[in-house]
């Protein structure tokens, strides 16, 4: 049977996380990891669907986390691999937990290593390091650019304290997003310029995430000699922390077609929101691909797809479809696997869609199922 087909089986709305999919770009990374001897770690922000961390720890040497509960989740689902985690601020009550699970705990400014460093016990054996921000990135849209004008994230060299560096072993700089081994090259080239005699002192480097590096026609060659030269030169261990390249393409998200109406065009509302199931379209925005549709246009009919939510603006796009579109037809969203599962939310007292694993033979199994008592208790 047809993947389609076996989608279009389930009840909806639901995600259906891709396990081949997955195993593609987990080898891509793994190459990445065997070429360089860098560690790769996935960045959970992007994705956390735990049911899948034992696959995703046969290829990758762990994970990143943006702060306690997701340093938690890595730990109870992939505790023998790396942890390492990064946030704007920690908590004091939060930080006695993170020294006993991670391997790398990462600050975000002098202030908050000179708080803590007081905390770590002898014979510690976490390393720290700090988040720089070398005031270059190529990101044009601003909610994504950690380098725009006075960003939170990471020390600029201007407030780098090269006196305080005692019990520092690595840095760490983010400032790419779903960018190419040319972006990294330039970037680096800053870091480099800034930051470079520093380096020469630590341990390990961390390039963040935001590398594209399982998309088609991404320059893995040119990533593997950047890494390799950097090793070199400074003596130091690289790591990598991609959310986008572990999880890209590897999902779906399945809906039905509720209702057809017309304003002016022909409008088709499902039972999946962009607000509340694929929030990215909105915010970053996009236009995510649906199977077997084309652009506004294209086809010989067209529709704009909306949710069922009140928001005027809950609108996932305009597509066009060879034959017209019926009430109880499914739709199938494609790369729904990264920032929509993570992301999602019950706004409108909108279902949570359930979450299916499609396995490499075929088979669908049922890793969460969410009702009425999912949206009640948050509120
Ligand atoms: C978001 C983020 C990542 C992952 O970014 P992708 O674009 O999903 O690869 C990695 N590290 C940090 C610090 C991040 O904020």
């Amino acid at each position: 049977m047809d993947k389609k087909e076996i989608l279009k089986e389930l009840p909806t709305p639901c995600y259906v996380i891709d396990e081949q999919a997955l195993i593609r770009n987990l080898e891509i990374l793994k190459s990445v990891e065997e070429r360089t001897g860098c560690h790769i770690l996935l960045a959970q922000k992007a994705f956390s669907s735990y049911c899948t961390y034992p696959l995703i720890s046969r290829y990758l040497s762990g994970t990143t986390s943006s702060g306690l509960f997701e340093a938690r989740l890595a730990h109870e689902e992939m505790g023998d691999k790396e942890i390492h985690v990064f946030s704007p601020a920690y908590k004091d009550e939060d930080f006695d937990e993170l020294l006993k699970i991670c391997d790398h705990i990462v600050f975000n400014s002098f202030s908050q290593w000179k708080h803590f460093r007081s905390r770590i016990p002898d014979g510690c054996k976490t390393e720290f390091g700090l988040r720089i921000n070398p005031e270059y990135s190529e990101i044009e849209t601003d909610i994504y650019n950690p380098c725009f004008t006075n960003s939170r994230l990471g020390i600029t060299l201007s407030n780098f304290e090269e006196n305080e560096l005692e019990g520092i072993s690595g840095l760490h700089f983010h400032t790419m997003c779903e960018q190419g081994a040319d972006t990294l090259e330039r970037t680096i080239k800053v870091v480099e310029e800034k930051f470079g005699k520093y380096l020469y002192n630590m341990k390990w480097l961390n390039f963040g995430g935001g590398h594209h590096i399982s998309k088609p026609g991404y320059d893995t060659d040119k990533l593997v000699s950047i890494v390799n030269r950097i090793k070199e030169k400074y003596g130091v261990q690289v790591y990598i922390e991609p959310g986008e390249a572990v999880a890209i393409d590897a999902g779906f998200l399945v809906t039905t077609v509720l209702d057809i109406t017309k304003n002016g065009m022909e409008l088709a509302i499902v039972d999946t929101s962009a607000a509340c199931h694929m929030p990215d379209v909105l915010e970053m925005p996009y236009r995510p691909f649906i199977i077997d549709s084309a652009q506004s246009g294209v086809l010989p009919f067209t529709y704009r797809l909306g949710g069922p939510t009140c928001l005027a603006g809950d609108i996932i796009g305009d597509y066009s479809f060879e034959d017209q579109l019926k009430i109880g037809d499914k739709l199938i969203f494609t790369d729904m696997a990264m920032y929509s599962i993570v992301k999602n939310n019950t706004f409108n007292g909108m279902p949570l869609p359930s979450i299916y694993l499609l396995h490499t033979d075929g088979s669908t199994e049922l890793i969460k199922e969410f009702g009425y008592n999912d949206f009640k208790r948050r509120l």
